[in-house]
């Protein structure tokens, strides 16, 4: 709780205890009472949105608590009262925001047939409802998608939900406020409509349940929550390509809140010229679609835009620079409008029409609805606001004059009283021959004549005397007060008349609330689109050919970030072809060779797609998937040992849970986490389910370093071998980065030592080692089975299977060499 003490909002007692240290300012105390101290702590009451901004960061609440009525009128306490609560879900101020991100406060109702969920974006008006399945990871997916500000939840639900929540601060509210019956009338009235019918929730208690509740609690927030100025849309499940946390990490979306250059989502958002338009790349993004038909309408759309750079160059000029207008709109709702963002909106309603016309030069980007004209709304705000509106209503002057005759009136009937102080100076002098004499104003007395001591003597008697100084005194006359309370009224007026015609002026705004957010959505996608064709030319993308039946083609597919990364040039493309006949990619290859990057990018490829944006390959046709599973063995993580073997399997249990055929599944060395009899044997049972189950037959891409895998399509008609192609020159080896068909036979794992910088002696001696070990062993391809069971009997071999390679010194494994060249010689 901040309360305002003049020029500070102060906390007190457990609040300033908080508070001080995570805002970094002092904790003082006072004393209230006799004897009493209270811990205290403040901030500056100009600077208090950033301390806020701190607070909410930290997951806590505030509310203002203001002095609301005048400090001198009241002559003792004054009143004061919370005029607002501030969440970090429910705040519309760009100083608690991100520019182009959304903040939604969602609420989740838990229910045994199935869970709703409702997601509110205040500072854009977006109420989303969604419905998913009754299982803690359909929603944990769902929330790592919306990446809540703040969670609001049953008390009934705190068990369960405590541990899905991680970090994001939750209200636990009653059980009783998630109720669907009174959503249902609560929507209608908000929406202005007779049925919610058409909107395809009518027949979804749980998530109606949940808007009931965060309906509830942002008016506890002291939202207000006008009719026109909320969206309402369901999302229906299966309208969307499912993505869980970790398949969102490793194909690159936005890991966290603001995208960085090297994952999809930055590459991609950079482009957007508006905030409308980076909030609509991210939804485009966060969710892909499975939806043929939209995404070849947003192909198209691209298409168009691909296709005449001109008037994509043209289109993003022109948006460049618009303001946030889903964000003024909302401020403008809820009172927090300030004269700057009015502006704002007046230079982006003016160039609106010309948006327009460029974009009706093709009648793809015309559609989706075009929005409604605004030239009311336009007009309305052109004939009220002054050029150069100030930041605050302090002084007035935001509105033109000829715009109200009573504003007119009173900044008129001023004039006179100001003139005439504005005079006295000059007059004075003249006639008191005091050259000296000075007209001033402070807070205390208001406006005074000054007089130095040197000139007492001129003084006109009727000067009547304020105030004594070292070197002079202050004096008024009747006449000056006079003046000036003509002139202090007038201001007070004015402002408060200002103050009335702006209030008068948003509630305009927002009763036409829903045509502006309706241009605002139309702009976003027109950036949005813009900006995908935009990196789809820069990179030489192509758009992809969609397909219902399950199956992928990519020529001369690439990643999209190695290749920026890599330069111009240098990336080498790859084919692939996944299709019900040939279901399982068995990708081999050393380590470093480019097998994850030729998983992610198949991945990339298809969300990308998935999510209207051309491809980075020369061809593509896309069977669209109902979800991609990535897991990524435990790469770096070695060290960690076996608690990241565990997740890996628990995540891979997960996959063989939930693929359909119509799912693409992507593993990178699964299995790697674990002892190489044991990761072999993991992953080619992992295959051979993957491969037989009918339920499943989705589509696998699976890479390993383990080149005993590769006899399995031997047995597996489904499966198919490819490898990254290496180049032995002496003994080095050269990665092509080229996938080939047919399997590797070797490791590399030498070459690999080598690369890491291991001594040259260690490199040279392990290679002889190797060379003898393979000298004892057959080198004619052996049957399937007999390369799983690597029938090695020789003891240096158990050894050296034995060996933690990760964890070896390259000291210690010249001393075991040493160790074994002395036992084989003895022999
Ligand atoms: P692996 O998964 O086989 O260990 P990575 O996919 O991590 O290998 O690739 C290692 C490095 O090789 C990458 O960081 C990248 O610089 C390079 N690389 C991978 N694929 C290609 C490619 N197709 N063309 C050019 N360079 C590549």
């Amino acid at each position: 709780m901040l309360f305002r003490l003049g020029d500070f909002y102060e906390t007190f007692g457990e609040d300033a205890e908080r508070s001080a240290p995570l805002l970094g300012i002092t904790l003082t105390s006072r004393e209230l009472g006799k004897g009493h101290r209270v811990p205290m702590a403040g901030v500056p009451y100009h600077a208090f949105e950033s301390y806020v901004g701190k607070l909410l960061k930290a997951g806590l609440r505030v509310a203002l608590c203001d002095q609301v009525e005048d400090a001198v009128a009241a002559r003792g306490l004054v009143r004061r009262e919370v005029v607002r609560v501030l969440t970090p879900g429910t705040v519309v101020e760009d100083a608690y925001l991100e520019g182009g991100g959304t903040n939604y406060a969602v609420a989740v109702c838990l229910r045994s047939h199935n869970h709703g969920i409702a997601a509110l974006d205040c500072s854009t008006g977006e109420l989303a409802l969604l419905r998913v399945e009754p299982s803690d990871d359909a929603l944990r997916d769902e929330l790592a998608r919306l990446r809540p500000a703040e969670l609001v939840a049953s008390e009934a639900d705190r068990p369960r939900l405590h541990s899905l929540a991680g970090a994001t601060p939750i209200s636990w509210v009653d059980p009783q406020d998630f109720d669907a019956r009174a959503a249902v009338d609560r929507l209608l009235t908000l929406l202005g409509v007779e049925t919610l019918a058409a909107f395809g929730c009518d027949e979804w208690p749980e998530a109606l349940a949940a808007a009931q509740a965060l309906l509830q609690h942002a008016e506890r927030s002291h939202l207000r929550l006008e009719p026109g100025l909320l969206r309402l849309h369901a999302e229906h499940p299966r309208a969307f390509m499912h993505l869980d946390p970790p398949t969102r990490r490793s194909l690159g979306l936005a890991p966290d809140r603001s995208a960085s250059t090297d994952d999809l989502t930055g590459l991609i958002v950079r482009d957007a010229t508006t905030a409308m338009g980076a909030r609509q790349l991210r939804r485009w993004l966060d969710q892909p679609l499975r939806s043929r038909e939209r995404l070849e309408e947003r192909l198209a759309r691209v298409g168009v835009l691909v296709d005449d750079p001109l008037l994509r160059g043209q289109l993003q000029a022109a948006l460049r620079g618009l303001p946030d207008l889903e964000r003024i709109a909302a401020r403008t709702g809820q009172g927090l409008a300030t004269p700057r963002d009015l502006l704002a909106l007046l230079k982006g309603l003016q160039a609106v029409p010309g948006i327009k016309t460029l974009a009706d030069r093709r009648p793809e980007l015309a559609s989706p609805p075009r929005p409604p004209a605004l030239g009311e709304m336009q007009s309305a705000l052109e004939s009220a606001l002054v050029e150069e509106v100030p930041a605050t209503f302090r002084d007035g002057g935001v509105f033109r004059s000829g715009f109200d005759a009573e504003l007119d009136g009173i900044r008129s009937g001023s004039r006179t009283a100001r003139d005439w102080i504005g005079a006295l100076e000059q007059g004075e002098r003249q006639r008191t021959g005091i050259r000296s004499l000075k007209v001033g104003f402070n807070q205390v007395f208001g406006y005074y004549i000054e007089i130095s001591h040197a000139n007492r003597e001129a003084i006109p008697p009727e000067y009547v005397r304020k105030q004594t100084l070292v070197n002079g005194e202050r004096y008024i006359t009747p006449e000056l007060k006079e003046n000036e309370t003509l002139v202090l009224n007038a201001r007070s007026a004015m402002v408060a008349r200002e103050q009335a015609l702006f209030s008068e002026l948003c509630r305009r705004i927002t009763a036409a609330g829903k045509d502006l957010l309706d241009t605002a959505a139309w702009l976003g996608e027109l950036d949005a689109t813009a900006a995908l064709a935009a990196v789809a030319t820069r990179h030489r993308w192509v758009r992809p050919s969609l397909r219902d039946e399950p199956g992928i083609e990519i020529i001369g597919g690439r990643h999209p970030l190695v290749e920026v990364a890599l330069g111009p040039g240098r990336f080498v493309a790859n084919d692939l072809r996944l299709n019900p006949d040939c279901a399982l990619v068995l990708l081999s290859g050393p380590n470093m060779a480019g097998k994850s990057t030729y998983l992610r990018q198949a991945g990339m490829i298809v969300v990308l797609a998935q999510a209207g944006s051309f491809v980075p390959a020369e061809r593509a046709i896309i069977g669209l998937c109902d979800r991609i599973f990535t897991r990524v063995g435990a790469h770096d993580e070695l060290a960690r040992g076996l608690s990241t073997f565990m997740v890996e399997m628990v995540e891979t249990a997960q996959i063989l849970a939930h693929a359909t055929p119509r799912s693409l599944l992507i593993f990178d060395e699964v299995g790697r986490g674990t002892s190489t009899y044991d990761g072999v044997s993991i992953a080619q049972a992992i295959l051979e389910y993957l491969h037989d189950a009918p339920r499943l037959r989705s589509l696998t891409l699976f890479a390993t370093h383990y080149h005993e895998l590769t006899a399995l399509a031997q047995t597996l008609p489904r499966l198919r071998n490819f490898r990254m192609e290496v180049r032995e020159e002496g003994a080095r080896v050269i990665f092509l980065h080229q996938v080939v068909e047919g399997g590797a036979d070797r490791s590399y794992g030498i070459h690999v030592a080598e690369l890491a910088g291991l001594p040259r002696q260690v490199v040279l001696r392990a290679r002889q080692v190797l060379s003898d070990l393979e000298g004892q062993r057959p080198l004619e391809r052996p049957e399937a089975s007999a390369q799983l069971s690597l029938p090695l009997d020789h003891p240096v071999v158990a050894e050296l299977k034995q060996l933690d390679l990760e964890r070896l010194s390259p000291r210690e494994a010249l001393e075991k060499l040493f160790a074994w060249q002395g036992q084989h010689a003895a022999h």
